[in-house]
């Protein structure tokens, strides 16, 4: 694009001229020839404005003028996140290809990777989490002209969120993968986070819901995951660290297998089979994409070890999450260890929530519990078997460095806000 075009789009005056090809927000993510766009996080962007034309910034958008080196250029605005959607709004109305939206409380990222695959070369898919306004400004900004299909992944901490991304991302299909307890700090009742989830359906031509939620879809047509619904789980096991299941979608029966355990691969090929029947894409194609797919980073990956194994799920936690991981766990045989931080952003929920973990452990036999955080003692109180709580990270990577794992099954589990892949490489390690 050039930089008048951008200009035009975005209404801010140009100062120099140029052409550029990507965008980015992080300057050191910038790559030649790409248009940086600070925003004010927990920085202000402005400050690395040098650092991007370092890196081959072909020019900028900013909120002041500033000094550009020769041949770079820049369109000053009022305000850059405001423009940046302009820009993402412009590029969405563009583009003739399928947008598909996913939100839900968990299993979105798992959802849009297995989406991508099963629509294959011609799909482009929203990056890692990308799925705040940001993020949406910058996979839409992004989107090569030539994709066929877009999967974006719709995220939100608070009431109204997904309603403002809807409108810039317009999805033609709508999914939701599940609604339950996560992130409820910013939700008063589950009722308010099932409206917050269904809004991304306002709009759209097709929505795929899990069924108990069908009477707050808001699309022209409405398909359905769940008992009754278009597509259903028929039975479904873990066995041998593999998920084995059947679905019925529509009037086909599917056995699937995946090496990913639990059931997220299982919500998320229901919501496939349903978006594949929608587009006319034959269900065996499916079958074959579960089967060599692979989990997103550190979400419930196993590793077999030489001296254990290790279920890396440190990516995040929240009671639907944690429940999963816990029960993924109990279905290694052998000796047990769950190593878990907290469910952070759970609100007054939270000790409530970490109480219930702790019955959960003891109801499936888990033998040893390492518990990082300091809302993690209710669970370790809560927690028979053999119990250690810390709150000091030295200490936790200390103990963690010296514990026997040897000959067990190591699950690790906790929010973000834990980073627990320390924790993770260490146990690799040693096992
Ligand atoms: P975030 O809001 O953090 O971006 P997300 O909605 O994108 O999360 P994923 O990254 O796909 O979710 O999965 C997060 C965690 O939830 C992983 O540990 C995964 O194994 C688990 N998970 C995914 N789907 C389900 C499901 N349907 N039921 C239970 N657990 C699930
Ligand atoms: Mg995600």
């Amino acid at each position: 694009m050039d930089a008048k075009t951008l200009a035009e789009i975005v209404k801010g005056e140009l100062v120099g001229s140029g052409r550029f090809g990507g965008v980015h927000f992080d300057s050191r993510e910038i790559a030649k020839g790409e248009l940086f766009i600070p925003v004010k996080g927990r920085r202000d962007g402005h400050l690395f404005i040098n650092d991007a034309f370092s890196r081959g910034a072909a020019g900028t958008l900013t909120e002041r003028r500033v000094e550009l080196p020769p041949g770079k250029f820049q369109v000053v605005v009022r305000d850059t996140l405001e423009a940046f959607e302009r820009l993402a709004r412009w590029k969405r109305e563009k583009f003739k290809g399928t947008v598909i939206g996913v939100t839900g409380s968990v299993g979105k990222t798992t959802t849009k990777e297995l989406l991508g695959k099963l629509l294959g070369r011609n799909c482009y898919t929203s990056k890692k989490s990308f799925n705040n306004l940001l993020g949406v400004c910058y996979t839409l900004s992004n989107l090569p002209e030539s994709a066929r299909f877009l999967v974006q992944e719709l995220g939100t901490n608070s009431p109204g969120e997904i309603a403002r991304l809807t409108k810039t991302v317009k999805p033609h299909v709508a999914v939701v993968t599940t609604v339950g307890k996560a992130h409820t700090q910013g939700f008063k009742t589950l009722e308010a986070i099932k409206k917050e989830k269904l809004s991304i359906t306002e709009g759209a031509e097709v929505a795929v819901v899990p069924v108990e939620l069908k009477e707050m879809c808001r699309a022209d047509k409405c398909l359905t995951v769940g008992r009754g619904g278009t597509v259903e789980v028929k039975n479904w096991g873990i066995k041998g660290g593999r998920t084995l299941f059947t679905l019925k979608a529509g009037k086909e029966e599917l056995q699937l297998e995946s090496s990913i355990p639990g059931y997220s691969i299982v919500n998320a090929a229901a919501v496939a089979a349903a978006v594949a029947l929608e587009l006319g894409i034959p269900l065996r194609e499916l079958v074959k994409v579960v089967r060599e797919f692979s989990p997103p980073k550190h979400r419930c990956s196993v590793e077999r070890l030489p001296n254990g194994t290790l279920i890396d799920d440190c990516y995040n936690a929240n009671p639907v999450s944690m429940e999963n991981a816990v029960r993924v766990l109990a279905s290694f045989n052998g000796p047990k260890v769950a190593v878990l931080g907290e469910m952070l952003e759970l609100g007054e929920e939270g000790p409530k929530e970490h109480r219930k973990l702790g019955e959960l452990l003891n109801a499936l036999g888990i033998e040893e519990l390492i518990a990082f955080g300091a809302q993690t003692e209710e669970t370790v109180k809560t927690f028979k078997g053999k119990g250690f709580h810390f709150t000091n990270r030295e200490e936790f990577i200390k103990f963690i460095s010296e514990f026997p794992f040897r000959g067990k099954t190591v699950l690790v589990k906790g929010s973000r806000g834990n980073r627990l892949e320390e924790a993770v490489e260490l146990i690799r390690e040693r096992l």
